[in-house]
């Protein structure tokens, strides 16, 4: 029996709830399939324990998620913290310490969902987001703090490095798709240095991937192309500021954030990715047991298919496609159903895919 070491850090607002649902999911599909199992460890790694110790990874605590083979994680981010110190202290310490510098976000309208576009269904798109650097690379400072002549200053680092590999990714999960296109987006018309250095490692690395068909696109531009002519995206490649914000949008572009899945990976394996749901803690609708799930369960398949459970993913997306088919939705897609309520239709589709085959 294949065994896989799973680190579940639920984190702040919606994370435990949405976390705990995720794992529920896993769970029936695990005790079901017969070919794997899943050891979970919780982390209480969160906004709370940070107030209580000061920290929110202990000593030795990236040491110790070294171990496992993936890390399902829910959100960060409370009220009584500032947002940069809680990002900083907990998602930003744990992509960045095991270099998942590959952030692939996946964008599509499912079945039953409604798109605030009127061409909605032509969403088809996968995101891959350059996330070990760039504008978060933590490079900046301030001076004169307080003083009238204060200033802040925050540097982009892009490395030759960095920026081929991610190409290189993106080159490689767009010729895996059908229409394999990949869209380059950056802003190398206001910024000269870094931007043009991306655009130019670009061209270079498509050498190695002449039947992938590349075009350009501003980040700017690139906004109403998405609204405008969906149908001509594919596989887009771009930043960490610029990937973090296309993907918020094509969330709301798919129906809501409530269902945006991410995986941040290493892709050489040398550390364990992180796979979570796009959305943030959500304080509005935190406690209230409606925090849609569908984010979680669809980076639960993600994370299958990391582990290499191809088949149990895709069964985890099929049972995903028939529940919003038939319209279980929590509020955010206009519906009355509850994070529980859809977890259960969703485990009953399990359950029914699994007598049907007997
Ligand atoms: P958010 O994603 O928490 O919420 C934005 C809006 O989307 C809210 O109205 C919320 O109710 C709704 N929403 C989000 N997830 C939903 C779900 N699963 N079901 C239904 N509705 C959902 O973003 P925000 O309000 O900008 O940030 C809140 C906090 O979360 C901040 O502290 C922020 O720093 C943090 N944050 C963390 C992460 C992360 O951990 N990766 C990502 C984004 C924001
Ligand atoms: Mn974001």
């Amino acid at each position: 029996m294949r065994e896989y070491k799973i680190a579940a850090i639920p984190g702040d607002g919606i994370g435990p709830e949405v976390i705990s649902a995720g794992l529920q999911v896993l769970e029936t599909l695990a005790g079901q399939d017969g070919g794997f199992k899943l050891g979970v460890e919780h982390f209480p790694w969160s906004s709370d324990y940070y107030l209580e110790k000061g920290y929110y990874i202990p000593e030795g605590g990236l040491e110790r998620l070294k171990q496992f083979d993936a890390i399902f994680f829910g959100a960060v981010g409370a009220l009584n913290v500032p947002d940069h110190v809680s990002l900083w202290g907990l998602r930003l310490p744990i992509a960045q310490g095991f270099d998942q510098y590959a952030n692939v976000r996946p964008a599509r309208v499912l079945p039953g969902v409604k798109s605030p576009l009127a061409n909605g269904k032509d969403i088809d798109w996968v995101i891959i987001r350059e996330n070990s650097e760039g504008e978060y690379a933590g490079n900046g400072g301030r001076t004169h703090r307080g003083l009238p002549i204060e200033t802040g200053t925050e540097t982009a680092v892009f490395t030759r490095a960095g920026v081929e590999r991610i190409h290189r990714f993106a080159f490689e999960i767009a010729q895996k798709r059908p229409r394999k296109h990949l869209t380059l987006v950056t802003k190398s018309n206001a910024q000269r240095f870094g931007m043009v250095m991306w655009d130019e490692i670009f061209y270079e690395v498509a050498k190695d991937y002449p039947d992938v068909k590349v075009d350009r696109e501003l980040v700017d531009a690139v906004t109403t192309r998405m609204v405008l002519k969906p149908h001509t995206l594919d596989v887009v490649v771009a930043t960490n500021l610029h990937a973090d914000i296309l993907s918020d949008l094509a969330a709301a572009l798919s129906g809501s954030l409530g269902i945006a899945p991410t995986a941040n990976l290493n892709p050489e394996r040398l550390f364990p990715s992180m796979f979570e749901p796009i959305h943030g803690s959500a304080f509005d609708i935190t406690g209230k047991g409606v925090a849609n799930p569908i984010a979680t369960f669809w980076t639960a398949a993600m994370m299958l298919e990391h582990l290499g459970e191809k088949p149990a993913a895709e069964r985890l997306m099929a049972a995903i496609e028939q529940i919003t088919a038939n319209g279980v939705f929590t509020p955010d897609l206009g519906g009355h159903a509850t994070t529980a309520s859809v977890t259960e239709a969703i485990c009953k589709v399990l359950a029914d895919q699994v007598k049907k085959a007997a």
